[in-house]
């Protein structure tokens, strides 16, 4: 199912070493080491702009690092595409909602599928019986996922007219339906009220124990992460000022100046344009 598994695969699921990558003159990682260990739920934390999403791009091949290495499963992946990532058992969701419209909730979780269609089966004169067999196996696997994310009432629903909320549980659907050993969120939680927090960081810990999947979050909601996180690493303008423990890091006075800043910087803004 997956392509590649390591013989030396060992407790490490994602190293990075000394990532930079920089957008023109703005150097947005400067050497950004960090571990991520099987089983483990660990949140990449820092105020807007810190490079949380930059990180992301470049573990799964979307943007290649100035300089550094990512390994994954012990395997040197840093120059490789993101499709090649994603057949190494990598899954993410985006900030930015990435569903298509038009499409129904069912069929958007069945896109989740294709990172598994092998090419050579396309060339082959029996596609048609392997096809069918394919189809069928992966419409199980949804459904599984449709039950698991409870999502059965709004399946044939266009994704388009369902509440955002709703719409960045079917996102977080379609990543798990690609079945990852490593799964990365990006804000899985951003606009959604308390109750539909609580749904999400509930799936995300019952993904963990059901399906042996190693997460990777960026959240910014502190109660998120202290209740969920086991380590987290805090970003500020490029550069980790505090790992560990969740309550432990975000207590770091280092971290408190940051978000201080980020906000007397709002402030400042609005004060400006008012
Ligand atoms: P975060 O996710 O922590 O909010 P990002 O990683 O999105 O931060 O951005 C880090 C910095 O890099 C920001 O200053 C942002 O404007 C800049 N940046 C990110 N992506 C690009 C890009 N594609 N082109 C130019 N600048 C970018
Ligand atoms: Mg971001």
């Amino acid at each position: 199912m997956v392509d590649h598994v390591p013989a030396n695969m060992n407790d490490t699921v994602l190293r990075c070493a000394g990532i930079e990558r920089s957008f023109g003159g703005l150097k947005a990682l400067k050497g950004v080491s960090l571990d991520v260990h099987r089983g483990e739920i660990f949140g990449l934390v820092g105020p807007n702009g810190s490079g949380k999403t930059t990180m992301v791009n470049v573990v799964t091949g979307f943007y290649p690092p100035n300089a550094g290495s990512v390994t994954l499963f012990g395997e040197n992946i840093t120059r490789l595409a993101p499709h090649a990532v994603a057949r190494r058992g990598v899954a993410r969701t985006f900030q930015n909602l990435a569903l298509f419209r038009g499409m129904s909730v069912l069929d958007n979780i069945m896109l989740g599928r294709h990172v598994h269609t092998r090419p050579s089966a396309l060339a082959s004169l029996f596609y048609w019986v392997w096809a069918l067999r394919e189809e069928l196996a992966n419409r199980k696997i949804v459904e599984e996922i449709i039950e698991f994310m409870q999502l059965q009432d709004i399946r044939d629903e266009p994704v388009e007219v369902i509440p955002m909320g709703l719409q960045k549980r079917v996102e977080l659907a379609r990543a798990l339906a690609a079945e990852p050993r490593f799964l990365i969120l990006d804000e899985p939680m951003a606009g959604m009220n308390q109750e539909e927090k609580e749904y999400i960081a509930r799936f995300i810990l019952d993904a963990r124990e059901e399906r042996d999947v190693t997460i990777l979050i960026i959240e910014h909601h502190m109660d998120v992460v202290t209740a969920i996180c086991d380590r987290i690493v805090v970003l500020s303008y490029g550069e980790i000022i505090a790992e560990g423990r969740p309550h432990e890091a975000i207590a770091d006075p280092a971290v408190v100046a940051a978000y201080l800043g980020q906000r007397a910087a709002a402030r400042h803004l609005v004060g400006a344009t008012s």
